[in-house]
């Protein structure tokens, strides 16, 4: 181990940690408690990742807030109350602030301050991270926990450097938030982040216009405040449960269906779809064990939704556009929403159906359609992120040989498991492409890839051993692997973020892993215990650092 103290002003660590959101800081934590030295980079001011930037109004986590909570201290949880089912992005923010005090993790961290590079050293072993502050720091190991979501992507449309009014991204909120009182609103954008914002900006604004592009499925949150007994409950059972999430798929506990939808009548799938769309979240997308698995099961969920729609907004024109006909329900994913279609009620909301007039570009005075101009005091884009692959390439990262990882990944994303990168030792990436990420709840697959990656730095260190790198013949295997997976399902059949396709030129593969966390981590358990079966282990000279 490196005995360069960190939080002296020293550069040299046994870590570099890129980031400090969820798995940054969790990841920190964890090396300190084996005591290696790490230091955690981040561009911005303050801890919490996407709960940091995305303060758009109505932000909100889509998974429980109960479920949406580390699970490695039964004291953390206990000491922590959640007060909603779906809690706020400043509730979600304060946790992260409580747990890095708790932990004592800033004195770790360097703030605003990004990394524009790292490059290995093969004759050393180590890594050298470059800043946009000209400083450098090197480490035996780099993590990067960089983030799925955390590359805010502003959409190429003509002239939007022209735009005179205000403009926002979602993704990156100004801290002291937005006044929309008496402007004309255009929110370009109906993912989740605009899904979630639209009927809070609409409650503010003098009118809005919402730009849509591609309607998507949304079901009601029907968030409430918890009860006290339902958070006792939980606190009282936390481990369990916390252990159960990792034996499921999505890494939370749903109420499972085993029934294939076509078994049932169509009155008593009405009467169970109907019982779930009351519970709201994504319970309804559960109601049967098939409706994601093919495309005729799928239409009949993706109707019941389309005809709430018809039943909640009044206009049936306007009901007709924000219905999905173009994916099956759940290949993108499925938003969580609290009175988004009763919006479209309102006197002060148009909706522009950008498939029946075309955007042509952005003025400076508003949004120009094929059918018009709309003057505009203030553009918020919803417009999403760079998913997956963007932080990771918005860096120069060189493994050996000068190798660039954006040239190894032209073609798309190529890991072994979705940590590890052939051509990059000593190099892993916290929910990187390849692993369940997305597809679960995100805070239990960090904590999944935290521990792997702890014991496999604890296991080389045990065995004498001073690199680790994926086979190319492994990572050639894992890919094929999650590709034959994703093309197993409907997953395809959207254009979506987990497809690159809504970045232009990006290449067009699957990035996370279908298989489901319980037979992902079973997967990552098995290769650990058969010697870290895939990578290759160096016992090198181990270069003494200096301070
Ligand atoms: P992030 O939180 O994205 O943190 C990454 C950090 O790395 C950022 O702070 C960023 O500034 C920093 N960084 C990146 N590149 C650099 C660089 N070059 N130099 C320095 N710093 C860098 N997931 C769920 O499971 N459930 C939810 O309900 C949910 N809701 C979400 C809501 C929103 C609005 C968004 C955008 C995402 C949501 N997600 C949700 C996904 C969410 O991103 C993860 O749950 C989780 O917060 C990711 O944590 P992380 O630490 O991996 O990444
Ligand atoms: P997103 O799902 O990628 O949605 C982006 C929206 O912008 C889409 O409607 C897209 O239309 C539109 N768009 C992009 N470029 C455009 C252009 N040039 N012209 C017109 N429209 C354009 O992004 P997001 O809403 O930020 O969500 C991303 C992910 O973050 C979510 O899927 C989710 O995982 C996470 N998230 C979660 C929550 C939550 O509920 N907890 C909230 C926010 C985000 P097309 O579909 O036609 O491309």
């Amino acid at each position: 181990m490196s005995d360069n103290g960190a939080g002296t002003g020293a550069r040299n660590f046994d870590a570099v940690i890129v980031g400090a959101g969820f798995a940054g800081l969790y990841m920190l934590h964890k090396l300190r408690e084996h005591g290696y030295t790490a230091r955690v980079i981040e561009a911005g001011s303050d801890v919490g990742g996407t709960w940091y930037w995305n303060r758009y109004p109505g932000a909100r986590c889509d998974v429980e807030s109960l479920d949406y909570q580390y699970g490695f201290s039964d004291e953390l949880q206990r000491e922590w109350t959640w007060t909603e089912r779906y809690a706020t992005q400043p509730e979600i923010l304060a946790y992260i602030q409580h747990v890095a005090n708790k932990f004592d993790l800033k004195r770790d961290v360097q703030f605003d301050t990004g990394v524009v590079g790292a490059t290995y050293e093969e004759e050393r072993a180590r890594w050298t991270v470059e800043t946009d502050r000209g400083d450098t720091y090197t480490a035996r190991f780099c993590v990067m926990a960089t983030g799925c979501l955390s590359a805010a992507k502003v959409p190429e449309i003509d002239g939007i450097g022209s735009f005179e009014g205000d403009s926002y991204h979602t993704g990156e909120w100004p801290h002291e938030g937005v006044d929309f009182t008496g402007k004309r609103v255009g929110v370009i954008g109906t993912g989740s982040s605009g899904i979630q914002s639209i009927p809070l900006i609409a409650e503010q604004a003098e009118h809005l216009y919402v730009f849509q592009r591609t309607p998507n499925f949304s079901v009601p949150a029907n968030n409430a405040a918890l009860t006290e007994e339902r958070v006792h409950n939980y606190r009282e059972n936390f481990l369990e449960i916390k252990r159960q999430a990792r034996e499921t798929r999505a890494g939370m506990l749903v109420q499972p269906n085993e029934q294939s939808v076509f078994e049932v009548d169509p009155e008593e799938r009405q009467q169970e779809f109907e019982k779930r769309w009351g519970q709201g979240g994504f319970h309804v997308v559960q109601a049967y064990a098939d409706l994601l698995a093919t495309e005729k099961a799928n239409e009949t969920i993706a109707e019941f939704v389309r005809s709430k729609i018809r039943e909640i907004v009044k206009d049936p024109d306007v009901a007709a556009d924000l219905e999905p006909h173009d994916h099956p329900l759940g290949t993108k994913r499925v938003c969580v929403d609290t009175k988004y279609y009763e919006t479209f009620n309102r006197d002060n909301v148009t909706l522009v159906n950008l498939r029946k007039q075309q955007l042509e570009g952005i003025t400076p005075a508003g949004v120009r359609t094929a059918a018009g101009d709309y003057e505009l005091d203030a553009i918020v884009f919803a417009t999403g992120f760079d998913a997956m692959t963007g932080a990771l390439l918005r860096m120069d990262i060189r493994g050996k040989d000068g190798l660039r990882l954006e040239d190894k990944w032209e073609g798309g994303p190529r890991t072994y498991l979705g940590l590890s990168v052939a051509g990059f030792p000593n190099m892993f990436t916290i929910t990187g492409p390849g692993s369940p990420s997305v597809l679960s709840n995100m805070i239990v697959s960090i904590e999944q890839h935290v521990e792997w990656i702890t014991n496999c730095i604890t296991y080389l260190d045990r065995e004498g051993l001073d690199t680790i790198e994926a086979t190319v013949d492994a990572e050639d295997a894992w890919v094929e692997h999650v590709n034959e997976l994703a093309d197993q399902t409907l997953f395809p059949l959207a254009n979506s973020w987990y497809l690159g396709a809504n970045v232009p030129g990006k290449p067009r593969v699957f990035m996370p892993y279908v298989g489901g966390v319980q037979v992902y981590g079973e997967k990552c358990a098995e290769v650990a215990r058969n010697g870290y079966e895939g990578f290759s282990l160096g016992a090198g000279e181990r270069v003494a650092v200096e301070a």
